[in-house]
């Protein structure tokens, strides 16, 4: 492709809309433009990135031995009732209303569809495992789509469905998929991390997500890793050792003290002169319209999704102290476990607390020298506490350390939740009628493109992975008018197009420093130029990844080219 024929425009300034690096790449280099918040045009540039993805995927599970299939994206709320998830999905399912004032809604994934897609088509065990696969445009009403293909409330996902007959069958589909996802990110140039994840709004027992680990603040998730064995874990799943702290007051009878207007664990701690690992702190939440306690060590953060996940809630907010005081009586920073009005979970970090801080659902007073057993009934524990880096890795004890990770895929093991739900049935060896046990898998195509930026980039512009660029070399002559320049380009143009290389040449009538800054913007990883040193019989190469330059005469550039751009391909 001439340059002077490719639809682009790159921009000087990156957008000031525009948060995370990948969004304001894409739209200065010119592959995508915003039409609305959340939903993007893909320019030339960025439909060959996709493409190519989406070839990769697509060849990765064709060879797993799933099937490709397309399900429509309007889908009936009577499928959605039937799952139960019409009511608990929420404000990011995009519905709406036909003429006939029938429910449909966008989809924002295909369990319900494809569930029904089984059921109709899947009679007996002898038709499992069965493995179904789709390309799909996905719908979510994002509340703040602000990162551009990071998070799009339109994007484009793989997603994969799996049936088995039996438990030991969806661990094998379950195996095979994360095999395939490894290897699917791999070719895509990204070194993933599986991790354990929550299931959230899809469900199942088991997940993981497939995490690009970046240094950039790229707004995702929060990831506590180890360097010395293969734990990995979202923020919001991770479940380290216990923090080792000082959990004995030290209080030798309980009483109860004054604390005129001091609220804050911080302020307790320095007015009783104790540190916060003694307290007992008091959180407030409104869980699916219900208050609910929550009790945790004073030197502990709360972690919200596995709150959310510990109480079964759809939907959990911080209480305001308005409601604090109408539901429990209480001043926010007073609240304890005496006379307690609503319900009280704890966790595990208070189990060992020993003459011990606590409010009294009272103002200007709290407690001390409490213990359990004694004062108050432990309350039922869970794990809801936020880890933090420092802290010991669960498998092997070494400290953990954080870093921001992109979920770029995520897998999990449904089981029944669907298939019994929706009664979708298969009859076994003995003829009985046994729900499908399922699995479900999903990739964010648009996602792993914008993953790749945050990932590789410098202060000039995009550097894409060899096997995931719009185009692999792109050469630029000097100057348009010089012959035996345009002579060279010209032939080396034809040889790299016969030998299947994808080549951008730039013919446009600019000065170098422009088609230099264009091509490290938009991030070609191998760049030819034709200029001065064609008179010593040279042309120069710089690959973009690793800014390595060199010179080299221009009939071995076709080899060079080949074997930079083929030679570690999986
Ligand atoms: P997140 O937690 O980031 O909102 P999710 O866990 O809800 O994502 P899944 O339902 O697991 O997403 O969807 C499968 C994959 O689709 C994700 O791993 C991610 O790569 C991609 N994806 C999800 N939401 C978006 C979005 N709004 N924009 C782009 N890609 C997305
Ligand atoms: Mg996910």
């Amino acid at each position: 492709m001439k340059m002077s024929n490719l639809f682009v425009q790159t921009l000087r300034d990156y957008p000031a809309d525009a948060e995370v690096v990948s969004h304001k790449m894409l739209v200065r280099a010119g592959y995508i433009r915003k039409l609305t918040n959340g939903v993007y045009t893909f320019l030339p540039l960025m439909w060959r990135v996709i493409k190519k993805i989406e070839n990769i995927v697509r060849e990765e599970m064709d060879a797993s031995g799933a099937q490709e299939i397309l399900m429509p994206i309007v889908q009936p709320k009577e499928l959605w009732e039937e799952s139960g998830r019409w009511e608990v999905y929420g404000k990011e399912l995009m519905r709406f209303t036909d003429r006939h004032d029938r429910m449909l809604a966008l989809a924002p994934t295909a369990e319900e569809v494809v569930t029904w897609v089984a059921r109709e088509g899947i009679k007996s065990y002898r038709q499992l495992p069965v493995n179904l696969y789709q390309i799909q445009n996905k719908y979510r009403d994002e509340i703040r789509p602000r990162f551009g293909l990071l998070r799009g409330r339109e994007f484009i996902m793989k997603d994969a469905y799996s049936f088995d007959a039996d438990q030991e069958g969806l661990e094998k589909s379950y195996e095979v998929m994360a095999q395939a996802y490894t290897r699917i990110f791999k070719r895509c140039g990204l070194d993933t991390r599986m991790v354990r994840s929550d299931s959230g709004a899809i469900g199942g027992s088991l997940s993981h997500e497939f995490m690009v680990l970046v240094e950039t603040d790229s707004g995702e998730n929060d990831v506590l890793y180890c360097d010395c064995c293969d734990y990995a874990s979202n923020t919001n799943h991770a479940q380290t050792q216990p923090v080792p702290a000082n959990t004995d007051g030290g209080f030798s009878k309980c009483e109860v003290v004054s604390t005129p207007n001091i609220k804050s664990i911080e302020d307790l701690s320095a007015f009783l002169k104790v540190e916060p690992s003694v307290i007992c702190k008091a959180l407030v939440y409104i869980a699916d319209g219900k208050p609910v306690q929550i009790m945790i060590r004073g030197d502990q953060s709360l972690e919200e999704t596995k709150l959310k996940n510990a109480l079964g809630a759809n939907e959990i907010r911080i209480a305001s102290s308005v409601e604090i005081a109408e539901y429990l009586g209480a001043e926010a920073g007073f609240v304890g476990l005496k006379n307690a009005k609503c319900r009280v979970i704890a966790d595990n970090s208070v189990k060992d607390l020993k003459n011990f801080v606590i409010g009294l659902n009272e103002k200007d007073v709290h407690q001390v020298g409490a213990n359990w057993g004694i004062d108050y009934e432990l309350p039922e524990l869970f794990d809801v506490r936020l880890s933090k880096a420092g802290e010991a890795c669960p498998v092997c004890g070494k400290p953990l350390k954080m870093t921001q990770g992109i979920e770029v895929g995520n897998i999990f093991q449904l089981g029944t939740k669907y298939s019994s739900k929706m009664n979708a049935v298969f009859q076994d060896v003995d003829g009985n009628e046994k729900p499908f046990i399922m699995g479900c898998y999903g990739i964010g195509v648009s996602r792993t493109a914008a993953a790749a930026i945050e990932k590789f980039h410098d202060d000039f512009g995009i550097k894409w992975p060899k096997e995931i660029a719009p185009y692999e070399a792109i050469l630029i002559p000097v100057n348009i008018n010089d012959e035996e320049q345009m002579k060279i380009v010209n032939e080396l143009y034809v040889s790299f197009q016969k030998a299947g290389i994808e080549v951008l040449m730039d013919d446009r009538d600019e000065r170098a420093g422009v088609k230099f800054k264009d091509a490290d913007l938009i991030g070609i990883p191998l760049r030819i130029t034709l200029g001065k040193t064609l008179a010593e019989g040279l042309v120069e190469y710089k690959l973009r990844m690793t800014d390595e330059t060199g010179k080299i005469s221009p009939d071995k550039v076709l080899d060079f080219a080949l074997d930079y751009l083929r030679k570690d391909r999986l």
